[in-house]
């Protein structure tokens, strides 16, 4: 068999020009059916990318994929879990959200309750909230908004304060979003869920715990791992689907194009009839170019066959100003749908929701409040405002 391969691409060669590319492929197909050790590693099949358009821009050939099984062969194998709903899970991790957020709060509250409301304290008022990162406008805005509202109510009774103060913070915190993430399949394609942000923020983490939540949710779910400078990302991203028995597609070599693991994992959702595909990107801190010609690259690579329903920016809520950068930069590569703020459960800076919200004009649609793999919640104003003023 092999003895044919290298005959029928040296054929290939011969006969013309146009035969390079098909030599290449040939080869690297053949390169991934001689390494039959890494397949069985990862319990998976290959399957020969489909030629992606797009790749023969850039002359390179569509490496192969690796389709990892659901569930994987052998004793060693874990139990399929069964996670539970998405809904109200912001509710069950209240505690987690207060225990964060409630000291902004307090300090607000504090303030509120003095003797006197003159200038000097609505300032400090304002202070708070700049430095729990809600940004100088909103601040400012809340302020004068909540100032007049105590000022005509005539109280200084604490429990109307406080509710005074939790109607301006849902104000700022916006309960008129829309914030529905997509995920309804389109007759006989899925939808798609592309996952974009900086490493470290939790990126590959949200695509575990989002598959698991869809999963929760009655959904069928293929992980898509065009992360292809991180071979960890890819194992990682495996280790999540094994566990709620979704399947992965992953490069089958390294280096390869994440615009053709996107399509192929695009492709396998759409053979295997699965309701959405959630595609995990590479989050190297590069130039913008080079970001939007990546990002696009994959973008318009999945547009073949499907449609891009979200476009999630992953965002670490310990990093502030820093993060909102990285915000600005994505949102110029991407058009962004939706964003999600991990590790609030590591921050008091809850007005980073507030701040981001603004600077991109899309929501936060999804939260990580913990390294569990259900401490990704929807995002409700109501309960984020009550877990800061005390509900
Ligand atoms: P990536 O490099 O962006 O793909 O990030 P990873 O998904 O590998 O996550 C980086 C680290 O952040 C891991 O240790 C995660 O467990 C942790 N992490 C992710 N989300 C949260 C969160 O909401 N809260 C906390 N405390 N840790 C998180």
């Amino acid at each position: 068999m092999e003895q044919l391969i290298i005959i029928l691409a040296v054929v290939v060669v011969v006969v013309g020009g146009g035969g390079t590319t098909l030599l290449v492929r040939t080869r690297a197909r053949h390169r991934l059916t001689r390494a039959p050790d890494r397949t069985a590693l990862r319990g998976g099949t290959t399957a020969a990318a489909s030629a992606a358009p797009d790749l023969a821009e850039g002359g390179s050939a569509p490496p192969d994929v690796v389709v990892s099984p659901a569930h994987p062969p052998g004793p060693s194998a874990p139990e399929v879990e069964k996670p539970p709903p998405s809904a109200g899970r912001l509710v069950r991790l209240r505690g987690r959200l207060a225990r964060s957020q409630s000291a902004l709060g307090g300090v607000l509250l504090g303030l509120l309750s003095r003797d006197r409301l003159d200038d000097e304290t609505w300032d400090e008022i304002e202070e708070t909230l700049i430095t729990a990162d809600m940004g100088v406008t909103p601040a400012r805005q809340l302020v004068e908004e909540l100032r007049t509202e105590v000022k005509v109510a005539g109280t200084r009774d604490a429990e109307e304060v406080r509710s005074l103060l939790r109607a301006q913070l849902v104000v700022q915190v916006g309960v008129d979003l829309d914030r529905t993430l997509h995920t309804t399949r389109h007759g006989d394609r899925p939808a798609i869920v592309l996952v974009v942000g900086v490493n470290g923020t939790g990126k590959t983490s949200v695509c575990g715990k989002l598959a698991r939540a869809l999963i929760g949710d009655g959904e069928s779910v293929l992980l898509g791992a065009a992360d292809t400078f991180r071979a960890a990302a890819a194992d990682q991203l495996q280790t999540w689907g094994e566990r709620v028995g979704a399947q992965v597609v992953r490069a089958g070599r390294d280096g390869a194009d994440p615009a053709s693991v996107a399509f192929d994992a695009v492709n396998q959702g759409i053979e295997r009839g699965v309701d959405v595909v959630i595609v995990d990107t590479a989050g190297r801190l590069h130039t913008k170019a080079g970001l939007m010609d990546e990002l696009g690259k994959i973008k318009r690579v999945i547009s073949r066959h499907a449609t891009v329903d979200e476009v999630l920016l992953v965002l670490d809520a310990t990093t502030g100003q820093n993060g909102l950068r990285q915000a600005r930069v994505f949102a110029e590569a991407v058009d962004v749908t939706g964003i999600v703020l991990t590790k609030l459960d590591g921050t008091a800076k809850g007005g980073i929701v507030v701040a981001v919200q603004r600077e991109l004009g899309v929501p936060v649609k999804l939260v990580g409040l913990g390294e569990g793999p259900d401490d990704l919640a929807p995002f409700e104003p109501d309960a984020f405002v009550d877990a800061i003023v005390g509900g």
